[in-house]
């Protein structure tokens, strides 16, 4: 183990970090029982676990003893990539630990716990009123929480920088304000042309679940999906839980109508599962042996989805594997399938949102969460202003609150922040298109040819098997040769869908 650290110290803190390693892995694992297999009633002891393991987890890392081995590390001379990333991870959470009193994650772990339960309630009541003295207190730890952590330009950047290390507000306004009004007027000449269509027969067409899922284990399979390092089950959300290298799991969701929902889940966990799957095995059990960040995680899973999964290329190749387990597919053509996987439709829920409209869902929610670190907003006037910008973004009021400003869990959990890294995600799943494509040719080909070992090849070289050695914005500009940069993906959205609706 730890064959890639030469230096003495850095291996003693690897060691070390052993324990630590461990309880984050048990909690892993914990965490995805909880979200497939747990006996409903079983979250009454579970959530103590999760609760000392994450107090335990902290004491170890804010030991003393540990603490001045990162120290000494940090010291080190002449560290290399992998040594350096080690601490450059380390540092980044001891220190998060010190600038968060106890009293302050205590009390937001009590408050987001019970809003967690009033969110899912209020929700299915579509009841604002309930869920917002618990919204009021949770934004009010926000802003807390970014005094504690500090910040130079904006206190709505220490928030960013917990999933997107070293992304700043302003990078998040200027990406959206070369994106927004571009992909607005792009989305009314969509809605203006002759031949569109807001629906499509086949999101209200039956499947058989069972061949559902044996279905999405063909395209598993098709992807080589290593199952003797994986597994695929079921869950009300998909999500992707990796607890090491060697462990990696997915999940999609039965719905038994509209079957992309649950085959475009399956692509784009399989992405999330790929780079954690690719990550150098060398650096096994060690703190950079996790993707680096949400941005560059969601990259990997939206490339699969959207450059891959929504390609024509890929309805084109696979439309007999399709129809072998799908006979209603009898009456449609590939292309039909291909615009029913893309159909742009502005619609009041974010996670269903297609390509072109899907930003302007997470700009209203940067917009919100902005104003509230900035004091602007009051959580009495949230709905309303909530409805005005998807008036303003995307042409359309919610009737509700449950179609509105309730329909997402992050806030509920306290995640302010975490919204623009799916737009980071999204914008980057282009650029890194065009660059695969410039060194490994045409990525319609490839897909049709199911050259998939050397997608994956060139993907774990350029991002996977560094896993956090580097920090986001530094492994972008060594995989890609330069920032992200929006363009792309408006020239992406502007080709595919100019040709869809014959523009
Ligand atoms: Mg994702």
């Amino acid at each position: 183990m730890f064959e890639v650290f030469e230096n003495k110290t850095i291996k003693e803190i690897l060691n070390k970090y052993l324990d630590i390693w461990s309880i984050g892995y048990a909690s892993g694992l914990l965490g995805w029982d909880s979200e497939t297999y747990m006996p409903k009633e079983s979250i009454k002891e579970r959530s103590i676990v999760f609760g000392r393991l994450a107090v335990l987890r902290q004491k170890m890392m804010l030991s003393s003893e540990f603490k001045d081995l990162v120290k000494k590390g940090e010291k080190e001379q002449n560290l290399n990539d992998y040594e350096a990333g080690v601490i450059r991870v380390l540092k980044r959470e001891i220190e998060r630990f010190e600038k968060l009193p106890p009293e302050f994650i205590e009390e937001m772990e009590r408050v987001t716990s019970k809003a967690r339960v009033v969110w899912r309630e209020a929700k299915a009541k579509s009841d604002y009123n309930m869920f917002k003295p618990y919204l009021g207190k949770i934004f009010e730890l926000s802003r807390k929480a970014a005094e504690y952590l500090g910040y130079e330009e904006h206190p709505y950047d220490a928030l960013l920088d917990l999933y997107e290390e070293g992304l700043k507000t302003r990078e998040v306004d200027s990406m959206f304000k070369e994106l927004g009004p571009q992909l607005r007027d792009f989305l009314k000449k969509i809605i203006e042309s002759q031949n569109y269509s807001a629906t499509h027969p086949l999101e209200e067409t039956q499947y058989d679940i069972e061949k559902m899922k044996a279905l999405n284990t063909e395209i598993l399979k098709l992807f080589k999906f290593p199952f003797e390092r994986g597994r695929i089950d079921v869950s009300a959300h998909p999500f992707t839980s990796g607890f090491g290298v060697y462990d990696v799991r997915i999940t999609t969701r039965y719905e038994g109508k509209d079957f992309r929902r649950s085959l475009l889940a399956v692509i784009h966990e399989f992405g999330h599962a790929l780079y954690e799957l690719q990550i150098d095995e060398k650096l096994m059990a060690t703190p950079i042996a996790g993707g680096v960040s949400l941005g560059v995680h969601e990259s990997q899973s939206r490339f699969w989805e959207n450059m891959i999964g929504r390609s024509k290329a890929f309805t084109e190749t696979n439309f007999e594997l399709f129809k072998k387990y799908l006979d209603f597919l009898k009456d449609y053509t590939p292309d039909d399938v291909y615009r029913y996987f893309n159909i742009v439709k502005p619609d009041f829920i974010r996670v269903e949102a297609d390509e072109v409209t899907y930003n302007q869902h997470i700009l209203i929610r940067f917009e919100i969460e902005k104003g509230v670190m900035e004091e602007k907003i009051n959580v009495d006037e949230l709905p309303q202003i909530w409805n005005s910008l998807m008036e303003k973004y995307l042409g359309i009021t919610p009737p509700n609150d449950a179609l509105g400003v309730l329909q997402d869990i992050h806030w509920s959990m306290g995640s302010t922040g975490y919204f623009p890294t799916y737009s980071i995600g999204t914008i980057l799943a282009t650029q890194i298109a065009v660059k695969l494509e410039k060194e490994l040719g045409n990525l319609s080909e490839l897909i049709t040819e199911k050259k998939y070992d050397e997608i994956k090849s060139w993907l774990k070289e350029k991002f996977h098997r560094w896993g956090s050695t580097y920090p986001p914005k530094e492994l972008i500009k060594r995989a890609l040769g330069e920032e992200m940069n929006p363009k792309y993906f408006i020239e992406h959205l502007k080709r595919k869908y100019s040709e869809i609706y014959s523009l």
